[in-house]
C-alpha cells in the first residue's frame, strides 16, 4: 500500500482513492470500535492488505483500516500443526514466525509481500495439482461484523460457514485472527529447464501429476516453455541454495533490472520484443538447487506489470494456450511478458476460482506503462468459451450475472452477505460489481 498525501495506490498503479479517513488499529477491540465509529458516522470500512490486487476489491472510500499494526502470532496448537495469526500478518514474516515451531505453509504463490488476510481473501494461490490455495488452509479465522460484534468461524462454532469466510473477498466482515492448517517445514528441489512448448503440451499430464509442483512461463513469440519443476523433500535433507551473488544477479539484475530497461524500450518500440522475450526465456532457464520451501516458492517482482489470471478446467489447458498463440499471431502483437501456467486440486470454498474442479491457472500479464486492455479482452473472450472463473483480486470484466454462472454457490455467498452485511457496510464498487448491489 502507498500512501502519499492521504492517496492509497494500489501496487500494480490501477486503482487510487483518497479515503476520509486512515485507521491503524493495534488491537482487536479497535477493529471494533474502528467498524462501530464508521456505522455511526454512516461510512463504509474496508481493511486493506498490501495493496497487490489489480482489481478495485480494496479500494476503501470511507474508512480505510490499515491492519499492518495487527501482526504475529496469537497462538500454536503444536499438535495439529496449527498457527493462528493476527490479520495484518504479511506472508514475508511467516518463515521467521513459523520456523521456531518447525511449520511452513503448504504451498505459496510467486510472491510474499501480501498480508494473510488479503491474500485468502482474493484466493491467492501457487501451483501443484495436489494443492489448494492459501484459503484451503485456514481451519479457522475470528471477523468484526458489522455491528462490531466477533464471530469465530472454525471446526467447533460456526463452521457451516467456514467454506464462504475462508475466501470472503471481504464483504462478510473485518477478518482480525486466522487460522492456519500448517505442515512440517520442508525443503523443495527445484528444477528449472526450457523445453520446446509442443513437447510440453503434449506430455502436460506427465509433468503436472508427475511432480509436486509445476509451472511454467511462455513467452509469446517463441516456441518455448521456461519450466519450473518443485519436488517436497524432508526439512532435513542437505540443501543446495543459489549462492547469494547468483541469486541476486539472476532475480534482482537479470530477471528484474535488465527487464525493466527492457520492457520500457519494448513499450515504445515494439520490434524490440522478440529479441527481448528470446533474452528473458535464457535469462530465466536451467537452474537447479534447493532450498527452504518458502526461499524456492517466492520470487522478487519488482517490474511493475498489469495482469489478468483465469482458471479453467486444468484439461484445457493446452486448446487455451494454442487459441491464445493463433490470437496474438493473429493481431501481429508484440508482448513483452509471460503467459504464466499454473494448476491446483479441486477444493470445496464457495468463491475458489478451483472450486468443484481440477484447474489450470493461465495468468497474461502487461508492462504497466502499456495498453493491457485489447490483449486482455481478447484472451476473456477466450476463457469464456471454457467456463473460466478470474481471479478475484486480478483484472477482469465479469459482473455478478456472469459470475452466477460460474459459481455454483455464489447465490448462497450473496445471502450469507445480506445476512452479515445488510447495510452494506464493508461493500465498494467492485464489490458491488461482482456479488450484486
Ligand atoms: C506482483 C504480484 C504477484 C502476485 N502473485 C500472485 C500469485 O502468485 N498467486 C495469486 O493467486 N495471486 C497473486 N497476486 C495477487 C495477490 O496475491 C492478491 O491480489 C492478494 O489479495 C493481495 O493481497 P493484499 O494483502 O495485497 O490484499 P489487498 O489487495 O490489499 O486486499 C485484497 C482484498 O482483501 C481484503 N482484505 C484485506 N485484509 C482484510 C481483512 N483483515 N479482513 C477482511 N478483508 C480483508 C480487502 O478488503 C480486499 O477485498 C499477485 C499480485 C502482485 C501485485
Amino acid at each position: 500500500m502507498t500512501a502519499i498525501n492521504g492517496t492509497w495506490r494500489n501496487w500494480a498503479r490501477t486503482e487510487s482513492v483518497t479515503p476520509v479517513r486512515v485507521e491503524r488499529p493495534t488491537t482487536i477491540g479497535a477493529v471494533q470500535r474502528a467498524v462501530v465509529g464508521a456505522a455511526r458516522a454512516g461510512l463504509r470500512v474496508k481493511a486493506v492488505g498490501a495493496g497487490h490486487s489489480f482489481t478495485a476489491i480494496a479500494v476503501a472510500t470511507g474508512v480505510l483500516l490499515d491492519l499492518d499494526d495487527l501482526t504475529g502470532i496469537v497462538g500454536v496448537d503444536r499438535d495439529r500443526g496449527r498457527v493462528t495469526l493476527l490479520a495484518g500478518t504479511r506472508l514475508f514474516q511467516l518463515p521467521k514466525l513459523l520456523r521456531p515451531h518447525g511449520l511452513a505453509l503448504a504451498n505459496m504463490g510467486d510472491i510474499d509481500r501480501q498480508s494473510i488476510s488479503g491474500a485468502i481473501s482474493t484466493g491467492t494461490h501457487g501451483t501443484g495439482t495436489a494443492f489448494g490455495g492459501i484459503a484451503t488452509q485456514v481451519v479457522g479465522l475470528t471477523l468484526v461484523t458489522a455491528d462490531g460484534e466477533l464471530l469465530r468461524i472454525d471446526e467447533e462454532e460456526n463452521s457451516e460457514l467456514l467454506p464462504a469466510a475462508a475466501l470472503g473477498l471481504g464483504a462478510l466482515g473485518v477478518i482480525v485472527e486466522v487460522t492456519l492448517q500448517c505442515v512440517p517445514a520442508f525443503v523443495l528441489e527445484a528444477v528449472e529447464r526450457p523445453i520446446p512448448m509442443n513437447e510440453v503440451l503434449e506430455a502436460i499430464d506427465d509433468h503436472v501429476d508427475g511432480s509436486d509442483h509445476f509451472e511454467f512461463y511462455w513467452f509469446p513469440g517463441t516456441g518455448t516453455a521456461v519450466t519450473k519443476t518443485n519436488t517436497r523433500a524432508d526439512g532435513s535433507v542437505a540443501r543446495r541454495p543459489l549462492p547469494a551473488a547468483q541469486s541476486f544477479v539472476d532475480d534482482t539484475l537479470m530477471a528484474n533490472g535488465v527487464y525493466r530497461v527492457t520492457c520500457a524500450v519494448g513499450a515504445v518500440i515494439p520490434a524490440v520484443v522478440p529479441t527481448v522475450n528470446r533474452l528473458a526465456e535464457r535469462l530465466w532457464s536451467n537452474r537447479d538447487f534447493s532450498d527452504h520451501s518458502h526461499e524456492v516458492f517466492v520470487a522478487k517482482r519488482t517490474v511493475r506489470f498489469r495482469e489478468m489470471e483465469y482458471a479453467i478446467p486444468a484439461a484445457d489447458v493446452p486448446e487455451v494456450l494454442r487459441a491464445i498463440d493463433d490470437l496474438i499471431q493473429e493481431r501481429g502483437w508484440r508482448i513483452s511478458f509471460p503467459v504464466e501456467v499454473r494448476f491446483a486440486a479441486a477444493d470445496d470454498l464457495w468463491l475458489s476460482t478451483a472450486t468443484g474442479r481440477a484447474t489450470g491457472y493461465i495468468a497474461v500479464h502487461r508492462y504497466f506503462r502499456e495498453n493491457h486492455t485489447e490483449y486482455f479482452e481478447a484472451v476473456e473472450e477466450i476463457m469464456n468459451q471454457h467456463a473460466g472463473r478470474p481471479h478475484w483480486g486480478k483484472l477482469h470484466t465479469q459482473d455478478a450475472a456472469s459470475l452466477a454462472q460460474l459459481y455454483p454457490r455464489h447465490g448462497d455467498f450473496a445471502a450469507l452477505r445480506d445476512r452479515l452485511d445488510p447495510e452494506r457496510r464493508f461493500t465498494n464498487a467492485y464489490l458491488d460489481r461482482v456479488l450484486g448491489a
